[in-house]
């Protein structure tokens, strides 16, 4: 089994630890919080071992009537390797405590691609975090992360010339009340191109693709608009086939009566999605057109659960455990991944293993 500390228990940190309690060869070695809030009380009645980030902070976990497991430094110590997703800027500050014991790490896309030995995608450079002198992995952001699950088929399949894709992001996840903008349209950076397709870059590096960013007052998920001109010229439903075969895009049909991501999300959480997590891009489908050699659509990402099954398969290629087929494969059975399924009359499990008392 492979022991699995997560260092800050936020938004993603609370999805990765739920994710690898689910997988059959990881265990969670515990979480690490900073202070005893309502996180800390689930983590606790989830039976998760706590553990002090700021040993400082010991007593504040003693007076709200927690048991501490011991401080970051014990978590660090005892496991096979540490997914930190504490706040942009502070995995960089925690790199050299990993080091001081040689714990393999995982950082999130808030950080700069210099905290780790790769960035990682599993679809794009899973092999990348299998050598044996890479001990660190950045997984790419949420919004990196949709971009290189859908640009690496077409790329492989038809060659890209140059992808261009304006990124409507949404202003804060529903938890960040202090995120905006509440009545406006940004264009965010309003330089141009953005900083997002250098970023696919560290992932898939002779790829040419433009990023454009815009915020608009939204919590639920990010929207893509995707132009892609192809090396050559396949026809709409070839492209939707080769998108359709990939488990981590969800093609959202026009039968199922989902228009928007209220719906997607509404949808997510009627399936029993745990927090109504959408671990897959949503491709609309009727939205993959082409003209010649020019391939449109819209996609959305749910920005805080896309790169959970990424985390999952970075601890897995990180400790060079399983190949990618492998990996992918385990976390897609145990987390339930890929909604396809359920318009296409095969109606597979789509929450985690044993949610549904079907394990
Ligand atoms: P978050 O603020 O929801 O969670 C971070 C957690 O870390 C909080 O509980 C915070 O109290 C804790 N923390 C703060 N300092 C700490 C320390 N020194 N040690 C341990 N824990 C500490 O943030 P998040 O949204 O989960 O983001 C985490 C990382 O994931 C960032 O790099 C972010 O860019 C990235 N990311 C976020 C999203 C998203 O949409 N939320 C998507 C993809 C990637």
């Amino acid at each position: 089994m492979i022991q699995v500390g997560v260092n800050g228990y936020g938004t993603i940190g609370k999805r990765v630890a739920d994710a690898v309690a689910a997988q059959p060869d990881m265990k969670l070695t515990g979480v690490a919080k900073t202070r005893p809030n309502y996180e800390a009380e689930t983590a606790v009645r989830k039976g998760y071992p706590l553990y002090a980030a700021i040993p400082e902070r010991t007593q504040q976990f003693r007076d709200a009537g927690i048991d501490l497991a011991g401080e970051v430094d014990d978590l660090v110590m005892a496991a096979d390797v540490v997914v930190d997703a504490t706040p942009s800027g502070i995995g960089a500050d925690n790199a050299a405590l990993y080091e001081r014991y040689d714990t393999p790490a995982i950082f999130q896309g808030g950080e700069d691609a210099d905290v780790a030995d790769v960035s990682f995608n599993a679809r794009a450079n899973y092999e990348d975090a299998t050598a044996a002198d890479v001990d660190t992995a950045r997984v790419v952001s949420c919004n990196t992360t949709g971009l290189s699950r859908l640009l690496t088929p077409l790329d492989e399949a038809y060659g890209v010339e140059k992808a261009r894709v304006t990124l409507v992001r949404r202003g804060g996840d529903p938890g960040q009340t202090s995120r905006g903008p509440i009545n406006d349209i940004l264009p965010d950076p309003v330089t141009v191109p953005s900083h997002h397709g250098p970023d696919v870059n560290t992932v898939l590096p002779s790829l040419d693709v433009d990023t454009l960013g815009v915020k608009v007052p939204a919590t639920l998920m990010h929207l893509h608009s995707v132009n892609v001109t192809l090396s050559s010229a396949p026809g709409r439903d070839e492209v939707r086939d080769l998108l359709d075969d990939e488990s981590r895009l969800f093609l959202v049909p026009e039968e199922a009566g989902i228009d928007g991501t209220g719906k997607l999300k509404e949808f997510a959480m009627d399936a029993g999605r745990p927090r109504g997590d959408l671990w897959e891009n949503c491709v609309w489908e009727d939205s993959i057109s082409t003209q010649g050699a020019d391939l449109y659509l819209f996609q959305s990402v749910h920005q805080e659960a896309d790169v959970i099954p990424e985390n999952v398969d970075a601890v897995r290629a990180l400790l060079d455990r399983e190949d990618r087929e492998q990996s992918t494969a385990t976390t897609d059975e145990t987390l339930g991944v890929g909604l396809e399924s359920l318009f296409a009359g095969q109606r597979k499990r789509v929450v985690p293993k044993g949610a549904n008392g079907d394990d």
